[in-house]
């Protein structure tokens, strides 16, 4: 199997619940997001956001339905060609106990250094530069990173990636004002030609996506455009 230039998904009645729990985290969501489109995902804490966007990095697969990436059933990827195939900023973020290059290039592993500089600058992360350079230990054992620099080096990492799926969980949360208007119109020069599933509690931007889609309870309990909805 080889990386799709551009992917357009399709869940078909998607079911999912966590092991050991009674309730479906997703319950029947079908869905279609045509290749280059941008969408936005509402709802409140809980309604399955991020198990949604958890499935289609299958990191869990579902107990009924099915979701394909364009027409190829997403079981049918290798893993190395599904990694290939998307950009996570994931809600949680994990630093590894490593360099500050070696947790750049787990989303690029041909990076050079200059490459790495330059996303650091873009994303606001310079100042991770001063000191050691790209050889400064982070995490354990090292420096510390605080919730908005976290954020930041996801999307350094997903920037870095730059597969034809980008899948983001709250890219901003937790950053002030300015730096999150800086990370979002970084986004959006990067998600132009990219199909797009963000998750987002700002309800200001939502006339830049194609569609929003808003959850409860695991299911779908609106969709439209922002005109629409
Ligand atoms: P938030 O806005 O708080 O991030 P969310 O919409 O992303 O919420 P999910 O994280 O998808 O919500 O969770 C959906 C449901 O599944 C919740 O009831 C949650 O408690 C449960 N859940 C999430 N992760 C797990 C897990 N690893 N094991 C068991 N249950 C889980
Ligand atoms: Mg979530």
């Amino acid at each position: 199997d080889t990386v799709p230039e551009s992917v357009a998904v399709h869940l078909h009645n998607v079911t999912f619940a966590y092991d050991g729990q009674a309730q479906n985290a997703l319950d029947g969501i079908s869905l279609t997001i045509p290749a280059g489109k941008h969408i936005a995902v509402l709802g409140r804490t809980g309604c399955g956001k991020s198990t949604l966007l958890q499935l289609l990095t299958r990191a869990w697969d579902p107990r009924q339905g099915e979701i394909r990436f364009n027409d190829t059933p997403l079981v049918e990827f290798s893993e190395s060609t599904l990694r290939k195939s998307v950009s996570v900023v994931p809600q949680r973020v994990h630093l590894f106990s490593a360099t500050l290059r070696d947790n750049l290039l787990l989303a690029s592993p041909n990076a050079s250094d200059n490459e790495l500089s330059a996303v650091l600058e873009q994303v606001g992360l310079q100042k991770l530069l001063e000191g050691d350079g790209l050889n400064e230990w982070l995490g354990e054992g090292g420096r510390q990173l605080s919730g908005g620099e976290l954020r930041r080096l996801a999307v350094a990492r997903a920037l870095l990636h730059d597969a034809p799926l980008m899948l983001l969980d709250e890219p901003t949360e937790g950053l002030d004002a300015t730096t999150e208007s800086q990370i979002l119109d970084l986004l959006a020069q990067v998600m132009k030609n990219k199909t797009v599933l963000m998750v987002t509690h700002r309800l200001r931007g939502l006339a830049n996506f194609d569609q929003i889609i808003v959850m409860d309870n695991g299911q779908i309990i609106e969709q439209g455009n922002h005109a629409e909805l």
